[in-house]
Parts: structure tokens; sequence; C-alpha cells
């Protein structure tokens, strides 16, 4: 049923059909309640006045009280402009308008006071506003909000009058007619723990605040509401899920034992333990597992997942893990196929280069239940691929697979879906984890095995080329390893295969005694995979690549890293690509090489490279500098649309909002008790709008 707030703002007083098919096209606002959520960006004090010789420079506005001297008329006809002289006891200023000449004229009246409002702008020694403003200092009433919102508004829409006073004058009268209909959206309880302001007042204030302090009040509510209730949502996802779907019980151990009493080659870490053990509980549950493990690259996820992976095997099931790329499969599979071996359970690999045959083959010995452990690439994910009893299914690198694979893999076994591991590097923080990843349970490996010595970074400017060149030489008589990274962006592809030859050429001419590898996007699998290989097993020194390497390469003895053009990588792409050494028991470097002039923003990222190896501290760095909108998964997530609430800079409000959505939940789960229908209600006229929720898993 259409209430209140879903009127037409064509029938809002000040707008008509006009002015709101130019507010729907521009603004992509329809309603009442979209446009109550068209908040100011900002607010202009106009509690502050300023004399005259306090203007400055840069200043984003000043409000004076003066009077005026003298008013004229200069230049002529397009050119013409009228000039107003003001003055309070301490200087003298211009007021300039270049349009409504004769208008603004007869309002000027020489010898009166007026508030005068604008940015002020310096010529010579002289301040000037442009269009300044004004106001009649006796006309100006007391008691009116001198706290003005900004709101966002277009050029389209400036100009038939709705720039930023004009939306706020039509916000005035919606404000108005929309308090008495504000409902409250969150539960006394609610209100009372976290202090919060009233729904209504809230609104109010955050458009027309009487001052800064209810302004910031209004502000907090409004952000806790809008997280509270992305939260709740997840939650309320991960709810169904555990109730609906079983899952398997694997709780078998005897291959584990083994394994861990005759096999493991290092001592697993207590955070590989622990994670380990928290997937067993759930594995064993008799839930279906859905579980995230976050853990920087090099801090042992494979092993985890192959411990898991015998968990299900003991208990009788199949195991899968999925990688991004077929050179990550490969690896995996060598990696993983003497474990398996020397336990003698049945392991193979599946990409989309796999031969007919060995396809035909893999698929009926899935089928018949012989083949234990199957690795591969998204070629896992065709219908033909189908399971005897598929356990348990690990993705590796999760950012690269949409949300629509990972339910494929669901699909992949009859009577239970099979547990779920996927397994990131991409250090998000974790505000922004338990939001984007709110409906999986998570684990995070947050030690490195011991004994790794942290990876030295530096940056080099390209004026310094000779010198690391002289560098990496001396690295490669100690019997090192080196990948030489540049970067390839699609839309100056060219350009940047050009420099990445380029590149190639001057290396080996700098290296010619050394035998030297390449790998790029543009060369064919099998090419690639050559080249790998042939570094992979120490016959060339240096590779030279583009991003291909980013993701889970492992070349123990590789221990130098030459990011070129380091300052166009992003900083969690620059991090992954570092992670790439430091995976022996060598001292690893890292070079990142730059161009002399960078921007504000290169600078900061290459100098958070050089002084910190931790993903998490480096991915805080990234939010900011970003901004959440770009991170992975974000668009999926809903929180693009966040309205106020800011991922990067509220996290602690967020922390707040889970934490009661979490206790919410946990009392009501379906939201039946009556001290609980307002957020029943909240969350059905918010799916009106929500389209996209029902996409995410
Ligand atoms: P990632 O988490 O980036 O996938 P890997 O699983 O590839 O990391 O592990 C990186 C390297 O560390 C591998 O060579 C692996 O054998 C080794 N490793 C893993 N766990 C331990 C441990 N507990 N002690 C020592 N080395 C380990
Ligand atoms: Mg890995």
């Amino acid at each position: 049923m259409p209430g209140f707030f879903d009127t037409k703002i064509e029938f809002l007083k000040g707008v008509g059909p006009q002015k709101a098919a130019l507010i729907n096209k521009e603004l992509d606002i329809f309603t009442f309640g979209e446009l109550l959520q068209h908040y100011p960006f900002r607010y202009e004090d106009r509690t502050r006045f300023y004399k005259i010789n306090q203007i400055h420079e840069g200043m984003e506005h000043v409000q004076v009280i003066a009077k005026i001297r003298r008013v004229e008329t200069i230049g002529m006809a397009r050119k013409k402009r009228l000039v107003a002289y003001i003055a309070d006891e301490t200087g003298e200023m211009e007021l300039t308008w270049f349009k409504g000449i004769q208008w603004v004229a007869k309002k000027l009246v020489p010898g009166v006071a007026y508030i005068f409002f604008g940015k002020p702008n310096q010529y010579g020694r002289r301040f000037s506003i442009a269009h300044p403003e004004m106001e009649p200092l006796t006309a100006a009433k007391e008691g009116k909000s001198q706290f003005q919102p900004v709101y966002p508004t277009t050029e389209k829409l400036r100009v038939k009058f709705l720039d930023s006073k004009g939306i706020s004058k039509i916000m005035a009268n919606l404000v108005q007619i929309a308090y008495p209909q504000i409902q409250e959206t969150l539960p006394q309880t609610i209100l009372e723990r976290f202090n919060l302001m009233a729904k209504k007042e809230a609104l109010k204030q955050i458009h027309f605040p009487d001052d800064p302090e209810k302004l910031k009040r209004a502000r907090y509510r409004l952000k806790l509401e809008e997280f509270f209730f992305v939260q709740l949502r997840l939650l309320k996802l991960k709810l169904t899920r555990t109730e609906k779907y079983n899952g398997q019980v694997l709780k078998q151990i005897e291959l584990v034992n083994e394994f861990y009493n005759k096999h493991l080659p290092f001592e697993l870490t207590n955070a590989q333990k622990r994670v380990i053990k928290e997937a067993f509980a759930d594995m064993r549950s008799g839930k279906q597992m859905n579980r995230l493990i976050q853990g920087d690259v090099g801090s042992g996820k494979t092993m985890v997942a192959f411990i898991c992976i015998l968990i299900a095997i003991s208990s009788g099931s199949q195991a899968c893990l999925m990688a991004p790329t077929e050179i990550l499969a490969i690896q995996h599979f060598e990696g993983l196929k003497e474990f398996a071996e020397l336990m003698g359970l049945r392991i193979d690999l599946l990409t989309g280069s796999t031969k007919k045959s060995a396809r035909t083959r893999i698929h009926g010995e899935l089928q018949n239940g012989q083949l234990h452990i199957l690795i591969g690439t998204h070629a896992l994910l065709e219908d033909v691929v189908k399971f005897h009893n598929l356990g348990l299914a690990i993705v590796d690198e999760q950012h690269r697979f949409g949300v629509a694979q990972r339910a494929k893999l669901w699909a992949k076994n009859e009577q239970f879906y099979p547990h779920v591991l996927v397994m990131t590097a991409t250090p998000i923080p974790r505000t922004l984890a338990m939001t984007l990843y709110g409906d999986l349970e998570i684990s995070v490996i947050d030690e490195m095995p011991a004994g790794r010595k942290p990876i030295q970074t530096v940056h080099r400017y390209d004026k310094d080329r000779l010198k690391v060149f002289g560098f990496m030489n001396k690295q490669i008589q100690l019997g090192r390893q080196i990948y030489v990274v540049y970067p390839l962006i699609e839309e100056s592809e060219k350009m940047d295969l050009k420099s990445l030859m380029d590149g190639y050429e001057s290396i080996c001419r700098a290296f010619s005694q050394y035998p030297i590898s390449i790998v790029h996007g543009k060369m064919k699998a099998a090419e690639k995979d050559y080249e790998m290989q042939r570094f992979v097993k120490g016959e060339t020194k240096i590779m030279v690549a583009t991003t291909v390497i980013e993701v889970g390469v492992n070349v123990p003895n590789a221990s130098v890293m030459v990011i070129e053009n380091a300052e166009r990588f992003g900083l969690s792409q620059l991090h992954q690509l570092r992670g790439r050494v430091g995976r022996g028991a060598e001292q690893s470097y890292c070079v990142l090489m730059s161009k002399y002039e960078l921007s504000k923003d290169s600078r900061v990222r290459l100098e958070t490279m050089v002084r910190t190896n931790d993903g998490f501290e480096i991915a805080d760095v990234d939010l900011k500098l970003r901004g959440p909108g770009d991170l992975m998964g974000t668009q999926q997530s809903g929180l693009a649309d966040l309205l106020i609430a800011d991922l990067s800079k509220d996290a602690p409000i967020l922390t707040l909002a889970r934490d009661a959505a979490q206790q919410l939940v946990q009392e009501d789960p379906n939201l039946v008790l009556p001290q609980h229908a307002m957020v029943l209600r909240q969350i059905r006229n918010q799916k009106k709008h929500v389209v996209n929720w029902s996409r995410i898993s």
C-alpha cells in the first residue's frame, strides 16, 4: 500500500511536474521518502562573522556585516558589471554583480548595514565577492537556523533555480509536512543503549540543524541506523541459510593424524591450528559450512586447505579446490600431489587445457568416487563435472570469482550442499570484511610462519636504474632469482606492451650472461606455462612479466621483486605482487621503480609499501585513499549505496551497529516481538527499493 512517503515529488509545494521531471532525471529522486534522504553534504556556518581585515586568501566563504559606501556600474553592454564598495570599521572591500544588475541596484541602499555572504577573491590588495547573498541587518530574523545545508545538485538543476538554496527551500516544505509522519525505525532498547536522537528529530536536524551539537547527533543516529539495517539483512540471510541447509557430518580425522605425525614438513603456526579447528567444528556440526579464511600472502592458507581436505576424505567424501588461473591451479596441484601420494590418495587436475581423453577419465573417476581430490580452474564448474559425493569445496583467492560461480559450486552435490571454504589473500579491513562477507563465518590467519625475514622494500627513481641493475646482478650471483613486473592496463595496452618489450630487451642486454623468461597476457597459455616452468625450475634467472604473476605463484628461490612504474599500481596490487617474494629462507627485497614526478596519492602508496609489510595496515590506507566504492565486492553488498555512513571513516559506528543487529537477531530472529515491529516494517519498506539484494549469497 503506497503511503505518504511514496507520494510523487511533483505534489510537493514549490516543485510541480516540470521540476519534478528534472529532479527525477538528474538526481534519481522520485518520492517524498527519497527526497527526504537527499542529505546535505556539508553545512555553511552562518554563526560566524568576520571583520573585513580578517579575510584572507583561500577562505571558502565569509560573512561580514558592513555598510554600503557607494555603488557604480562599470563597463558597457555585455561586459557591464555592478560594483558596490562596502566597509566596516576595519577596512573596505567590493561586491560585484554581472547579472540582474538593475534588480540588485535597486536593493542596495548606501549608508545602510547589511549581512553579506560569499566566497572572497583577492584582486590586488582588495577582496571582492561576486554575487554575494545579502540581507539588511535589521531584517535578519532572530532564532532562524544559522547553520545552512549545502545540497548536491547539478548544472541542469541550477539553471532551473534548483541550486543548493532552491533545494533547501523545497526541502523546508517537505520537512514541515513530513515531520508528523516520520516513524521511529529503531527499537527503544537500541535508542537508549546508544543514546540516539529520535528518527523524526534526526531527519529534521540533518536538513536544518539548530546547532552543531544537534547536527552531530543527527548524523550519528542516521549512520548507525544505516549500518544497522545492512547488518541485519546480512545476519538474517546467514540465519536462514544455517537453519535451512543441513551439511554432511564430516568428523573423521584418521588421515589428518597420519599426515600430521608422518609427513607434515613443518610445525603449523598457532593461527593455522586455530583456523583448522574452526573449520573442523563447522564440518562436523551437521550444518553446511560457509567460511572465509582471510590470510595475508604467505600465511600458509594452502596447508590449512589440505588438512581440511583430509578431514573430508577421512569421512568418506571427496574434495575440490578451485583456483582463479591455470598457473595457480597447476601450482596447487603439484604442491598437493606430493602429499596426496604420500597418503595414497588420488588427486587430479582439470583446467581449460586438459585434453579430452584425460577429461573423460576424470569425469568418470569423479563419479564413481575413485578420485579423492580435484584441483582446477573454472572448468570445475561445468555441468558435466559431477561428483560421487563432494563433501568440501574450496575456493582460492575468491575476489576473482563472482557470486554466481560460488553458487554453482553449491549445486555440485546431491543430498547435501558441500561445505564451502573461501580463501582470500585480499587483506580487507575487518570492518569491511564483516560487512562484505557478513553472511559468512570468518577466520583470520593473523600470524606468519616462523623464521620469515620481513621483505625489505625500497623506492628508487628511474634515473637510478643502473644501480638497481647492479644490485640485481649481485643477487643473481648469490644464486637468487628475480621478478621484474610491468603494469599492463587495458586502456593503454599497446603502449604498455611496448614498454614491457623495451624493458625486456634492456634487461636482456644488461644481463646477457643469464637466461631470462618473459610472460605476458598476450602469450598462449602453453607458452606461458613453459616459461613459468623454466623459472620455477631455476633455469631462468629473471622473470620479466606483467601482473599475470600476481596471484599465488610460489617460487621460494625468487627473492627479489622489481616493480616498474610502481606509481601506476594500486596499493593492494603492490602488496599482492610483493607477496611473491619472501617465501624462502633468504632475505628478500622489493624495489619500487617510479618516475620522479609523483601525485600525492602515488607518493602515499609508495611510502606505505616501504614502511610496512602488514597487509591489514596497507588495506586501511588503501581504503582511506580510494574509498570503499572501489573495493571488490562493495557493489554486490549494497554498500555502494550508503547514503550517509562512510565505510572508511565510520568503522567504529559499524562495529556498534553490527553488535546491535547481532543481539537483536539472537533475541528475536523472526522479529515477531511487538517491540521490534518497527524494524520489520522498515525492512519491508526498504525491500521495495533495494533491488539487488537477492543477488548476494
Ligand atoms: P598463501 O597463504 O599465500 O597461499 P602458501 O600456502 O602458499 O601461502 O604458503 C607459503 C609458503 O609457506 C609455502 O611455501 C608453504 O609451504 C609455507 N608454509 C606454510 N605454512 C607454514 C608453516 N607453518 N611453517 C613454515 N612454512 C609454512
Ligand atoms: Mg595461496
